[in-house]
Formats: C-alpha cells, structure tokens, sequence
C-alpha cells in the first residue's frame, strides 16, 4: 500500500482565527504549548514562547492570574513570534484585562468562573474585539452540580453537558468565535468525551489528556488519547500536558502530527532498526547520537540507522537517507541505493552532511555526486554482507540452535 495515500477522514468544523492562525475546517492542526514562567517576567516569558515556537508550537499559552501578568501580556503580545492565548482561571477581570492586553484568544474554564453574567460579559467583550474563546471543561475541576446531576462521577455525558451549558451562555450574547475542550486525566474517559461532544457540535476541538505526568508515561497517555481521536477525525489544534519542559510538549505535538502526516515534515523523522544478533554496532548508541546530531536541525527527511548491511538497507529503503554497518564501516544509502562507505566512526557525521546535502541540493544532487563512488560502495556493501553471512549465517539469532538444545534437554 502507498503509505502516501492513506488519510483520515476529519470530521467536518467551523474555522475560528487565533491571531493569524486558523482553527478548525480545512487548516491544518495546529500544536499548542503552555509558558511556565510568571508572565510578568516579560523577557523571560518571550524566551520561552520563541523556544516553543522553535519547538513546534504555532499557539502559545501563557497563564493571566495576576494584574501583573496581564500587563506583561500587553508587551509581551506584540513581540511574540506566534499568537497568545491568556489562560484564566477563577476571575472574570483576569479576561477582561486580558483582552484589553490584546490578547489573541482566552481560556476559560467555566467549572471556575461561575456565574452566567460574568461568562457573558467576557464574550460580548471578546465579541466586540473579535478574540476567540476556548471553552475548558475539565474533568478534574467539573461544575459541582454537573457532578452531582451525574451521580458523584465524572462521565462523558457530565463533561459534554456541562461544555453545551457554556455555548448557551455564549450563544445568548450571539458569540460564536468558539473551540472547546473536554480535557481528563483518564484516557478512555476523555475519549469518549471527545466522540460524543463531536456529535453534539460543529465548534473545532483543542484536545489534550490533562495531568498527563512525566515522560515516558505522560507522552504514553497524551498519545493514546489524542492520537485515537484524531484517527477519528476528530480534533482541530492539540496540546500535550506533560510535567516536563514545555519545549518537550511542542515537540510531541509536531512529532504525533509529522508522524501522521497531518502535518508537513519540519524535522527529521529518525528510523532505526531495533538491533539483533547480526549487528555489527552498538545500534543504540548510534542512534541515539543521530538523534542528538540532528535535533536542533530543520532537516525534513527520514533517516535511517540499520545495525547490519545484510538486511539495513532494503528493510529501510523507503528512508530519504540511511546507514548500516558492516565490518567497522559505514555503508550509506541514499533511497536504498549505496552511495558511500566510511569508517564506522564517522556514520553519524556522514549522515548529517549528506542530509545538509540533500535538504539543499535534493535527491538527485546526492545521486549524482554519488556517480564515482556508487558502485564501489554497492560493491564493498555486497562483500560485507557475504562476509556477515558467513560468520553468522543465514539464522543470526541461533533460533535453530536454541531449539536443538530444547529438543536436547527434553528428550535427555
Ligand atoms: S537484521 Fe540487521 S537491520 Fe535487521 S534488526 Fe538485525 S541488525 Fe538491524
């Protein structure tokens, strides 16, 4: 199957605007990060956002709790690389200064701010203004009465029920420049909150698992959560949160959707075989060092580590670019074609300036500056593998002499 031509089929919503960037509808899905910093702090603040949006992050949220913070939210906007949405938690005049700040967007979560009228009075502001709101229902903070309407439980229906009890108070002061999100810390439960509010509306989706905790098991939950629904069709812009850098968040955000193909590839996309008996390199260590060589580079190709020649190159020949080793050398390829051989230590700098290479000149270019050496390569490629046979056969894992030594021990 051409992988290429596999898409998921999105659900259908209403495209809203965040600064300059569109949500929802056709507009690609976007990845959100969150500052840490205090937002006074303006120069810190900004450091962040433009480490985010290196990062990934087309949408930047910083926290408004303060007086102060908005005031930093009034510098901080009009130097910022990518909009900013002031998050607000329990004060109505948070929103208000927020937006008088000129903020792009704001979050509400309504289990906080309760009473209809201040709601209200924050949309027909942003309404006159024209600024977005997300609506943030949040599984852990849900309206009192909501969870007592549900039976003490936090369910799909009390989330989904409590977002559209929101949209009526924004719908009443004819604000619809809506996106909502349904966020809980427990994956199938947050799931399930996304599929039914989806049915129930067409405002775009923010997703995110909330409280997802430290990496690996937080990057674990936000993935099985956001990417299950997005397979769906379902979510417009995303938002990965881990109790880690946020720099990480951004990255995973852009990762889940380069991986997807939801998004254009902005970074490398890092292959690597996951090593056996017939390795010839420490595959871990290589490709690990490929990975911190090429993370701060903007190298849209896939790249390929393969621990033997026997079986690397054809098993990744769908890789832009790839090495395997084979007795202490490196055997580069270029869409499965060898190109080059080079001593095992330098793989990892070869592969990065061939990928310089091609990210600037392309495929053809390294094609043909492989022309003098490509079949020198393909030959020396070929007598590494026969040797690699040879000394480790067509079995490299000795399966069949593990089960010799089974039948051995049984029938002794
Ligand atoms: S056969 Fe070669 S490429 Fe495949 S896992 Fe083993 S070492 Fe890696």
């Amino acid at each position: 199957m051409d992988a290429g031509a596999v898409s998921f089929q999105r659900r259908k919503t209403r495209q809203i605007s965040v600064g300059d960037v569109p949500v929802g509808g056709d507009a690609p899905i976007t990845v959100q990060s969150m500052t840490i910093t205090k937002t006074a702090d303006v120069e810190g603040t900004l450091q962040q956002i433009y480490s985010l949006a290196a990062a990934g992050a087309d949408i930047v949220r910083c926290t408004c709790n303060t007086t102060e913070a908005a005031e930093g939210l009034a510098r901080i906007v009009p130097r910022s690389p990518v909009p900013i949405v002031a998050d607000i938690h329990h004060q109505y005049r948070r929103a208000l200064e927020a937006l008088e700040a000129g903020v792009d967007c704001l979050r509400l979560n309504p289990g906080n701010i309760r009473k209809p009228e201040h709601i209200k009075a924050v949309a027909s502001e942003a309404k006159d203004r024209n600024v977005p709101i997300r609506i943030g229902v949040n599984g852990g903070s849900l309206d009192p009465d909501m969870y007592e309407k549900y039976g003490g439980k936090v369910t799909p229906e009390a989330m989904v029920e409590s977002a559209q009890r929101e949209i009526a108070y924004f719908e009443e002061v004819d604000f619809d420049l809506i996106k909502i999100s349904v966020k809980a810390s427990n994956v199938p439960l947050m799931i399930e909150a996304y599929r039914q509010l989806s049915e129930v509306t067409d405002h775009p989706l923010h997703l995110g698992v909330t409280e997802a905790g430290p990496p690996p098991g937080g990057i674990l939950k936000a993935t099985a959560g956001i990417a299950t629904l997005l397979a769906e069709g379902i979510g417009d812009t995303i938002r990965y949160s881990l109790t880690s850098d946020p720099v990480d968040e951004a990255r995973m955000g852009r990762m889940l959707l380069e991986a997807y193909g939801l998004r254009e590839r902005k970074n490398v996309d890092l292959i690597a075989c996951p090593s056996c008996g017939r390795a010839e390199i420490d595959v871990y260590k290589v490709a690990q060092d490929a990975q911190a060589a090429f993370a701060d580079k903007q190298i849209p190709l896939q790249v390929a580590v393969m621990g033997c020649v026997v079986n690397g190159p054809g098993e990744a020949r769908d890789a832009d670019i790839g090495i395997a080793a084979g007795n202490k050398r490196g055997h580069l390829f270029v869409r499965g074609t060898n190109v080059a051989v080079v001593p095992e230590d330098e793989m990892v700098p070869t592969l990065v300036e061939w990928a310089e290479f091609i990210k600037s000149e392309g495929i053809e270019a390294a094609m043909a500056r492989a022309e003098s050496t490509r079949e020198e390569a393909r030959r020396a490629a070929e007598e590494d593998r026969q040797r690699n046979l040879n000394e480790k056969g067509d079995d490299a894992n000795d399966s069949e002499q593990m089960v010799e030594l089974l039948r051995s021990s049984r029938d002794s």
